[in-house]
C-alpha cells in the first residue's frame, strides 16, 4: 500500500512539476517543484532498488531522503511528517485504518511542531490538518478527495504569515500555496490507492 501510494505520489508531483515551479515564483523563490521532483524521483529509485517489506519501512525510506534530498523548508517538513509517520506504522504487513489514521496525525503534528505553524498561515499544515480530521471523523476515501481539494483551494484567500511567502504579506493573497497543493497531491493519491 505505502509503496504505490508513494509511487503514485512522485508520479503525480512529476507531472506536475512545473505547475509547482509556477506557484512558488507567485509567493516564493520558484523551487518547490524542482524540490519536490529530485526528492521523489530519487525515492523511486530507491524504491526499485531496496525493496522495503512493510509500510512503515516504505515510508522511513522516503523520510530520509525528503531530509536529505529535497531541500528547502518542504524538505525538513515532509521528512519529519513521513518520519513520524513511519514510526507510527512500525514493522507491521499490514496496516489498517485506525493506524493509518494515527499516523497522519503524527505527521501533520510534526509539521506543525517544525513550521511552528498553525491552520489559516497559509501553508502545507491548511491542507493536511482538514485531511487528517476528516479522517479521524470518519470521511470515507470520496469524501477525504473533497474536502482537500476545497481545503487546497481555501490557500487562496489567506495571506501568508509564515515561510518565504510571508515576506509578500498581502500580496500572498489570491495565489494558490505550493506546499498545499503538493500535500493535496499526496493525500489526493492516498485516497486513490485507499478506495482500489
Ligand atoms: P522554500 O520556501 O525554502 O523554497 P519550498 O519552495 O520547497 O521551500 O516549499 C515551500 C512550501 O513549504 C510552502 O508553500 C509552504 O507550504 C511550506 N512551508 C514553508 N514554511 C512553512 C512553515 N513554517 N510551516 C509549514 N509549512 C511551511
Ligand atoms: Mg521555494
Ligand atoms: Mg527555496
Amino acid at each position: 500500500m505505502a509503496a504505490e501510494w508513494l509511487k503514485r505520489f512522485a508520479e503525480t508531483v512529476e507531472k506536475n512539476k512545473e505547475e509547482l515551479t509556477k506557484l512558488d515564483q507567485a509567493v516564493g523563490d520558484g523551487d518547490h517543484g524542482i524540490n519536490m521532483n529530485r526528492g521523489l524521483q530519487e525515492v523511486l529509485r530507491k524504491m526499485e532498488e531496496v525493496p522495503a517489506d512493510s509500510p512503515g519501512g516504505v515510508v522511513k525510506a522516503a523520510a530520509m531522503i525528503c531530509i536529505s534530498k529535497v531541500g528547502g523548508a518542504s524538505g525538513p517538513l515532509y521528512g519529519s511528517a513521513l518520519m513520524k509517520i513511519a514510526s507510527a506504522l512500525g514493522d507491521e504487513e499490514d496496516v489498517e485504518g485506525k493506524q493509518l489514521t494515527k499516523a497522519l496525525r503524527d505527521g501533520v503534528d510534526a509539521i506543525k511542531k517544525r513550521g511552528r505553524a498553525e491552520e489559516g498561515e497559509k501553508t502545507m499544515v491548511d491542507v493536511w490538518e482538514p485531511a487528517v480530521q476528516a479522517l479521524e471523523q470518519g470521511s470515507s476515501w470520496q469524501e477525504l478527495t473533497e474536502i482537500v481539494k476545497k481545503a487546497r483551494d481555501n490557500t487562496i484567500d489567506m495571506k501568508a504569515t509564515k515561510g518565504r511567502a510571508a515576506y509578500l504579506g498581502d500580496r500572498s493573497i489570491g495565489h494558490l500555496d505550493p506546499g498545499a497543493v503538493s500535500s493535496s497531491y499526496f493525500f489526493l493519491e492516498l485516497a486513490c490507492v485507499m478506495e482500489e
